[in-house]
């Protein structure tokens, strides 16, 4: 991500920033111009940009962020929208009366918002289901049942289902010491999901891409039923790492892609942040690896973005060493790996190249033929053993956490989530914890909005 400077004093402030530490300007970001901005108050609700770029216009707070306090992404003054683009996407959320589920909601808006940041740097487009109705992208956030109905964390034809125990540090935690994952995040969580999404969008039905996807990653038609019984009564082959990405990349070659696709994003963000700060690696040692290219990471080829990887993974760790904590990066790259994170690079770029035409998403004169839909089959995800009948269906009043967790103290006072060691200590950007309003089952976004309607009954969560 790059870095971001409060317009009024020139502050470094951070994305999740919504006050400058230094001079308390309104900070907001303004997705138009992928910036954050700082406000002056324009009286009635109006903040006027003090951006250079934005040559004085005026915005609104999105509701979730004026009242709720779970975004900071703001809204044109005339748009008729209560909600911002990213909270729009969201169209269920938990039940608020349960005390840590805000900060939970905060927490996962969070990590969707800097989703959201790195696939429009990509150039990648994203829908609301209010704009496309059948392709668009869209979020549901609920919690495991009281009865012990389980949420799996899935796609399904857009629809991204996340269970909010995901955004509980100790269950996380817990769930990735059982399962032996090395790394479990919650933005981890979207990009494998939206790897999902976009497989179905740019992938699946197109022909330049399929035949190369299926050489690389193998044959997706393969029942995923079935690998998924297999992959967790033997678990992975032993010389995964020669291969895959992830143990769990090698259940199904969807699971295969939306792992690859969500490494190729951590690396993105991770080597855009790192070049925005001017980070660089310039051992007394010519031999050991240097790092002085500060290409953008969205001009960047492919090998460029490799060749400035590698360095940089030793000192994520080794700095991670020295701080008493396990390694950032606890992942290797064989070159089978490199070698899909290439193709992931390519479609990618394609994609992304609003100056040729789109990639064809169906044969020429293939509009007539259906797409061929793989049998819906339930999809656990990584971090999901395989339960039967598993229901994503909103539960009402249902207990905070799932049976299985510990019970877990209430989040101190609103506080920095501290994502990465500050220059300067970063204030409020959590949520208040008190004062919720109450909300007797997980609702569509709580503004009112034109037409978020709560999702439909879900259908068992496919990987596509
Ligand atoms: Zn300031
Ligand atoms: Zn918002
Ligand atoms: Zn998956």
């Amino acid at each position: 991500m790059k870095t971001f400077h409060c317009n009024c004093c020139s502050h470094l402030v951070f994305y999740e920033n919504v006050r400058c530490e230094r001079c308390e300007s309104l900070l907001g970001y303004v997705p138009e111009l992928s910036e954050i901005s700082a406000f002056e108050d324009a009286g009635d609700g109006q903040w006027r940009s003090l951006h250079p770029k934005s040559d004085g216009a005026l915005f609104r707070q999105c509701h979730n962020y004026a009242v709720e306090n779970v975004c900071n992404w703001m809204i044109p003054a005339e748009s008729p929208d209560q909600l911002c683009r990213a909270c729009q996407l969201t169209l269920t959320i938990p039940n608020l009366s349960a005390p840590d589920n805000r900060v939970y909601w905060y927490r996962l808006e969070m990590a969707k918002r800097r989703l959201l940041y790195t696939l429009a740097e990509l150039g990648l487009d994203v829908k609301s289901r209010q704009q496309d109705p059948e392709h668009g992208l869209a979020f549901e956030f609920l919690e495991d049942g009281g009865d012990g109905a389980k949420v799996l964390t899935g796609h399904d034809n857009g629809l991204i289902t996340l269970n909010i125990a995901e955004a509980d540090d100790a269950y996380r935690e817990k769930v990735r010491t059982a399962m032996g994952e090395p790394y479990r995040t919650l933005l981890g969580h979207f990009r494998h999901e939206t790897g999902h999404y976009y497989f179905s969008q740019l992938v699946e039905d197109n022909p330049r891409w399929i035949e190369p996807y299926r050489k690389l990653f193998g044959d997706e038609t393969v029942d995923y039923g079935e690998a998924l019984a297999t992959h967790y009564r033997d678990g992975a082959p032993a010389d995964w790492q020669t291969s895959y990405i992830s143990a769990y990349a090698t259940m199904h070659p969807w699971e295969d892609w939306a792992e690859t696709w969500a490494h190729y994003m951590l690396i993105v963000d991770v080597l855009d942040t790192s070049t925005s700060y001017g980070l660089a690696l310039l051992p007394e040692d010519p031999s050991e690896p240097t790092l002085n290219d500060r290409t953008p990471v969205e001009d960047a080829s492919f090998d460029n973005l490799m060749k400035r990887w590698f360095p940089l993974t030793y000192v994520l760790n080794s700095l991670n060493r020295s701080l008493g904590m396990a390694d950032a990066y606890p992942f290797t790259l064989a070159t089978p790996v490199v070698d899909k994170l290439r193709f992931v690079h390519r479609v990618i770029a394609a994609a992304g190249d609003t100056s040729q035409p789109r990639e064809a998403a169906a044969p020429a004169g293939g509009e007539a033929a259906p797409a061929p839909t793989p049998a819906p089959t339930p999809a656990p995800t990584p971090e999901t053993a395989p339960v039967a009948a598993a229901e994503s269906a909103p539960v009402a009043d249902a207990p905070v956490v799932a049976d299985a967790v510990p019970p877990v103290a209430n989040e101190a006072p609103p506080q920095a989530p501290a994502p990465m060691p500050a220059p300067a200590p970063v204030e409020n950007t959590a949520p208040p914890v008190e004062g919720a309003p109450v909300n007797d089952v997980p609702v569509a976004n709580p503004a009112p909005v034109p037409a978020p309607t709560p999702a439909p009954a879900p259908a068992p969560i496919a990987p596509q």
